[in-house]
């Protein structure tokens, strides 16, 4: 087996070929870590939620990094770490509503809604919609693949 570096043309098939990620968020020093459903467009990542603690902590810190990856087996695999910025999209007139653009590339995958739509313990949700659409703006991959054979 051996490693070699991803380009980042490769990094790109990945992370466009995949669909689930673990994302990072960070405050006060302490790093959280969860799986998550997107999709990417152009340089976008696209994600759905509901409040929360990963919300909240990147509401307060945009820096996040997600990693993704396709595991064929031990020894052959590609990995791709993304660094970014959390952006939440906000709600606008028409077409232009950027969360109507994410909803409609996430339903894509069926039932794409249910694992950031669901809670342990259902909260009450007061005000109109408390679902949350949001997107990371790449600004960093790096992957790393392993091949089976000699270099
Ligand atoms: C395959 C898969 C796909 C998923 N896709 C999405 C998605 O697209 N969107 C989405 O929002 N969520 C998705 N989830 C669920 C996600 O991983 C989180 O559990 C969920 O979003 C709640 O996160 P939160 O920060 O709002 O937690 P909160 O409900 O605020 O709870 C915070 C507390 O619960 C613990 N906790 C939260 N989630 C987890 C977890 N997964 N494992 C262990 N402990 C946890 C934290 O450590 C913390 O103590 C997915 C999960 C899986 C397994």
């Amino acid at each position: 087996m051996f490693l070699k570096e991803m380009s980042r043309d490769e990094c790109q098939r990945v992370v466009a070929a995949g669909d689930l990620a673990r994302l990072a968020c960070c405050k006060d020093d302490q790093p959280y870590i969860v799986p998550i459903n997107y999709a990417l467009l152009g340089n976008c990542l696209y994600c759905f939620s509901m409040p929360g603690q990963k919300i909240d902590w990147m509401r307060s810190n945009s820096k996040v990094s997600l990693q993704m990856g396709e595991f064929a087996s031990n020894r052959q695999w590609k990995s791709v770490v993304v660094r970014g910025r959390y952006r939440e999209l906000a709600q606008a007139q028409g077409r232009r509503d950027e969360r109507i653009l994410a909803w409609s590339i996430l339903e894509k995958r069926p039932n794409w809604w249910e694992p950031g739509g669901l809670k342990p313990v259902p909260r009450e949700i007061s005000g109109a919609s408390a679902h949350v659409f949001f997107c990371v703006e790449i600004d960093e991959m790096t992957g790393r693949e392993a091949c089976a054979g000699e270099l």
